[in-house]
């Protein structure tokens, strides 16, 4: 079966790209330029065969992505700004990220061929940040919590935090209501996982153009964190585990037109320094000093519902760190 994918050359998009690929999919991707698509064949020779590029600039165009959909069985759809250096919270974010996602849907449905769209959304859709600066002790999330903030609010914000968080729920949003509204061929599946970890196998990596959620592991773990730094969202996925359930959920009945929060542990900024004090001793010199404070309260996470519909047994905090730091250090040398 051909999967159709935006954001390949991603974090997220390469892991699950490979993930296809493993699994015997073939892949029609998008890419914004053909350098990005030689990229990825060149840094995976072995799977290239089995992916098709179509390079469209601009991911809001209907006419292309409708084309670019034909022959193909599964959408997933992943492109979404994600990065807090903007300076035009509408045009740079929350216009991209929901428009993407309605176009990406919009051309789906015009093809009834294409039987489930997977999205990848947030936890930071769920999530309510002006709840005791996010942490809301005794608050349990699930799948049916929404993040409230709405597009005013996040056109006028000026933390980056709020504007990227508000980007997923109204893109998420705007796609449970197309189909609603729509009723397409097509079943949805949507991901809510909080900050992922894990190897980044994306293209063209260096330590200097790390994906954001990497980049918070090797900014602490690579001596330039002078002290250890508040854990501002401390619950985690492994990209692996991610990956496995985009794919996995292209054929699950279950999951049709459902939502899943996607959690594997909890974890603390002191955990990490504290796993790479043991696993890579040698790096130990440039790690921030433990101090021993008490881990703030904070909410609780249920996520029954993806552990009853998936056959998942996530991968732990210390193996996470583990294999995205064997990456990172290794990367580091060769630069
Ligand atoms: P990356 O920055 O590594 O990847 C983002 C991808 O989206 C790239 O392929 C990028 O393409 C594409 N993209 C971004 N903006 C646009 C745009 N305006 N038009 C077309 N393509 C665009 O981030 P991640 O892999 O981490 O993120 C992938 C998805 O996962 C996003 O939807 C993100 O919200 C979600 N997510 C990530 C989390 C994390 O901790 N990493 C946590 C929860 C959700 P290009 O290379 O051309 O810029």
């Amino acid at each position: 079966a051909v999967v159709f994918v935006t954001g390949g050359n991603g974090f997220v998009g390469a892991a699950t790209v490979l993930e296809l690929i493993k699994r015997d999919y073939t892949v029609k991707a998008t890419m914004r330029s053909q350098a990005k698509a030689e990229a990825f064949n060149k840094q995976y020779p072995a799977q290239s065969s089995s992916i098709e590029w179509v390079i469209i600039p601009d991911l809001t165009n209907e006419d292309a992505m409708t084309a670019a959909m034909t022959n193909v069985d599964y959408l997933i759809h992943m492109a979404s700004p994600f990065h807090f250096t903007f300076t035009d919270n509408v045009n740079e974010v929350l216009r991209p990220a929901k428009d993407m996602t309605l176009v990406a849907l919009k051309a789906a449905a015009k093809h009834p061929r294409i039987k489930r769209v997977v999205i990848t959304s947030s936890f930071v859709a769920i999530w309510d940040l002006m709840q005791d600066n996010g942490l809301w002790p005794g608050k349990t999330y699930t799948s049916d919590d929404w993040n409230p903030a709405t597009w005013d609010q996040a056109a006028s914000s000026t933390n980056p935090l709020f504007v990227y968080s508000a980007s997923k729920s109204i893109a998420e949003k705007a796609a449970y209501d197309f189909v609603e509204h729509e009723k397409p061929d097509f079943a949805l599946t949507t991901f809510c996982p909080p900050i992922i970890y894990g190897p980044p196998l994306q293209p063209e990596v260096t330590t200097s153009n790390l994906n954001t959620s990497t980049y918070v592991v090797w900014e602490l773990l690579s001596g330039q964190a002078k002290e250890i730094p508040d854990t501002t969202l401390p619950i985690f996925i492994d990209v692996r585990d991610l990956a496995y359930l985009q794919v996995s959920a292209l054929t699950n009945e279950k999951a049709k037109n459902q939502r899943y929060f996607v959690v594997s542990d909890h974890w603390y900024m002191e955990q990490l320094v504290d796993i790479v004090r043991e696993e890579f001793p040698d790096q130990a010199f440039r790690l921030p000093p433990t101090v021993r404070t008490k881990a703030p309260s904070h909410f609780d996470f249920d996520v029954t519902k993806a552990e009853r519909d998936f056959d998942i047994k996530w991968i732990p905090l210390r193996q996470s760190i583990v294999d995205t730091m064997k990456v990172l250090y290794e990367k580091e040398r060769e630069e």
